[in-house]
This record gives C-alpha cells, sequence and structure tokens, in this order.
C-alpha cells in the first residue's frame, strides 16, 4: 500500500464536519474560516521518548491529539481543526485504522475536523497540529499575581504512577492507566476560566517544572519576582496511590508529568464562583497553595516543615546539557 492509500483511509475515519472548513484532505492546502483570533498550537509524540513502543494504535491516537487539545484548553480556545504528520516504519495499514478510530474518537468529542497533514516513512513519531477559535483575550501564564490562589484539575500523579509500573514491567491499577493512555483536556474548563482565571497552563512536565514556568511568566509580566507556597497535603491523589509513602506520592505528582490537568491561578474575588465551575465541569479543582513575592517554590509538609524535593521534571536535551 503507497502513501496515497493510507492517506485515503485516514481519511475515510474524518468526514467533512464543521460549517466553518471550506477545504479539507485532499487538495495543496486547506481553507478555515474564523471571524476572530485563533489560537494554534502543536506538539510530537516520538516512540520510547513520550510512548512505549508497544502502546495500542488507538490510544496513540487519542492521546497525540489529547495533548494539543490540552494546550488549547490551557488558552482558553475552543477546538476546531487539526493536521497530523505521521511517520511510520511502513505501510501499515491496520495500525493506521485503529490510530485514526482513537484519534476520531476524541476528535468527535470536541468537534474537531482533521483537514490535512503529511505522511511519511521513517521511525514512528506523530506531530500534531491544532487550532481553536480564541472567543476573547487568551488564558495566558503571565498573569499571576502575589495572594492569587494556585488550583490544579482533576488528580496529579496517576499517570507518571502507571507509566513508573510499566518500567518495572509490572501491572498498573488499571485508572491510573486509562490516565496515562487516554488523557481527557479540560477544554471546558478552560473555557469558563477566561474570565476568571489571571494564568493558567496545561501540565505536562509535572507540577513542579511547569509551575516554575508560570512564575518566570508572571514574574516578567509583573515585573517583579514571584514565588509560590504549595501545601503537599493538598495535591490531590488519585485513589490508587493512597498506599504510597508521602515522598514518593509527592515525588510523582511533582516530578512524573503526563497528568495533562490545568494549573491556574484565582484572585480571591473569583473563589465564589468555583462551586458552580466545579458543577458545570464534574471536575474537582483543588486549591494546592498561593503565590507570593518571596522568590522561589517552597512545598510545605502537613506537619509544617518545608520539604526539599529531589529533582525537577522531564525536559528534553537536559542530560546532552553542559
Ligand atoms: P502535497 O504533496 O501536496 O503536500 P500530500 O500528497 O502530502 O500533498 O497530501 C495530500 C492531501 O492529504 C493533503 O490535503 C494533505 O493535507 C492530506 N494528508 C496527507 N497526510 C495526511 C495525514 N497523515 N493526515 C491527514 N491528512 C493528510
Ligand atoms: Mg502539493
Amino acid at each position: 500500500m503507497a502513501e496515497f492509500d493510507l492517506i485515503v483511509q485516514i481519511q475515510s475515519y474524518f468526514p467533512h464536519s464543521r460549517d466553518d472548513t471550506h477545504l479539507g484532505i485532499g487538495d495543496d492546502g486547506a481553507v478555515i474560516q474564523s471571524a476572530g483570533a485563533l489560537t494554534v498550537v502543536t506538539d510530537t509524540l516520538v516512540e520510547g521518548v513520550h510512548f512505549f513502543p508497544t502502546v495500542a494504535a488507538a490510544d496513540l491516537g487519542w492521546k497525540s491529539l489529547a495533548v494539543n487539545l490540552s494546550d488549547l484548553a490551557a488558552m482558553g480556545a475552543q477546538p476546531a481543526w487539526a493536521l497530523l504528520n505521521l511517520t511510520l516504519p511502513r505501510d501499515d495499514v491496520e495500525f493506521v485504522a485503529e490510530f485514526s478510530r482513537g484519534f476520531a474518537e476524541l476528535a468527535q468529542q470536541f468537534a474537531v475536523e482533521l483537514v490535512g497533514g503529511d505522511t511519511t516513512q521513517g521511525p514512528l513519531s506523530v506531530t500534531v497540529t491544532a487550532m481553536g477559535h480564541q472567543p476573547s483575550h487568551p488564558l495566558c501564564r503571565s498573569g499571576a499575581r502575589p495572594g492569587d490562589h494556585l488550583f490544579v484539575s482533576g488528580e496529579l500523579g496517576a499517570a507518571a504512577w502507571a507509566c513508573q509500573t510499566l518500567y518495572r514491567e509490572q501491572t498498573p491499577d488499571h485508572k491510573a492507566l486509562v490516565c496515562l493512555l487516554k488523557p481527557q483536556p479540560r477544554v471546558e474548563l478552560g473555557l469558563r476560566l477566561v474570565a476568571l482565571a489571571t494564568a493558567a497552563m496545561d501540565l505536562s512536565d509535572g507540577l513542579g517544572a511547569d509551575i516554575k514556568h508560570m512564575l518566570k511568566a508572571s514574574s516578567r509580566g509583573s515585573r517583579q519576582t514571584l514565588g509560590a507556597d504549595i501545601q503537599l497535603q493538598q495535591l490531590p491523589t488519585a485513589a490508587a496511590m493512597t498506599n504510597l509513602s508521602d515522598e514518593q506520592r509527592w515525588s510523582l505528582q511533582l516530578h512524573g508529568g503526563d497528568d495533562y490537568e490545568l494549573l491556574f491561578t484565582l484572585p480571591e474575588e473569583a473563589l465564589q464562583q468555583l462551586p458552580l465551575i466545579q458543577q458545570e465541569t464534574g471536575l474537582t479543582l483543588s486549591c494546592i497553595g498561593r503565590v507570593s513575592d518571596q522568590a522561589g517554590v517552597r512545598y510545605w509538609r502537613p506537619d509544617g516543615h518545608l520539604w526539599t524535593t529531589p529533582k525537577t521534571g522531564y525536559e528534553h536535551f537536559k542530560e546532552n546539557a553542559s
């Protein structure tokens, strides 16, 4: 089967579905319509780096779109279109069918239309670009201010726990495995936060690393050095992880990554809206600490002492850095 036949097969999973798509897969370019601003995001998943070689093709399809929709959610955008650049070791029909099925399942959930891409031969890697309508101003990382309350959606650490269990060649807890393989992008929450949050980002590298990115951007935004105080006992924890020691759990929650939950900051006056947003989105939103005008991130143990964390989040090229 040639490249063209693979494209036809992919296309069969993505019928034209949006009024604001004028031209989708099949020509030299796609033509889309936007009345206002568009937000554009992209992410690459590489075999052996972002996923195990044994991953099911449908799960890979889902996740390659999910990580992009999570970025759109963090910006407060409404997802609309995607492009798929697929590099495959060989023309594996069954793989492409399953991959497309998983991708299409999530795309349908958010009315996302796949409007193009590229198909090449090489080591397995997937790059997705997603675009969304930005209804009003974007939700940026740079707006956090001292005194703002720090929140996260859902639970932290379950995906990392499943990943660690797989590395040990053991069977992970089923729910934790679903968090790793099929993360649910928090699109509705992002849309609701646009009018309320001072800053937001999605958690992909682990809270410990990602919060530094938010504080750095917000320090630039406010022209003052910002820090944060995090209460470790308030980190939301999946039931499967309650048997771990505190240190093991905190370590996974801060440094594991792959959570795809939203981290956001709320000023005092926005707190009263929380019960309604939790009800509307069906998500638990946990206050984990506050932004401070004292530089650095401090992790407070339940006994009131500081916890010195052993390491930071995942960073590509880090081991090669001098
Ligand atoms: P060109 O050579 O003009 O770049 P291609 O032959 O690569 O075009 O692609 C033909 C059409 O198929 C284009 O509309 C392109 O966007 C689409 N396409 C190619 N690969 C994919 C893919 N993996 N997913 C979705 N659309 C694809
Ligand atoms: Mg062309």
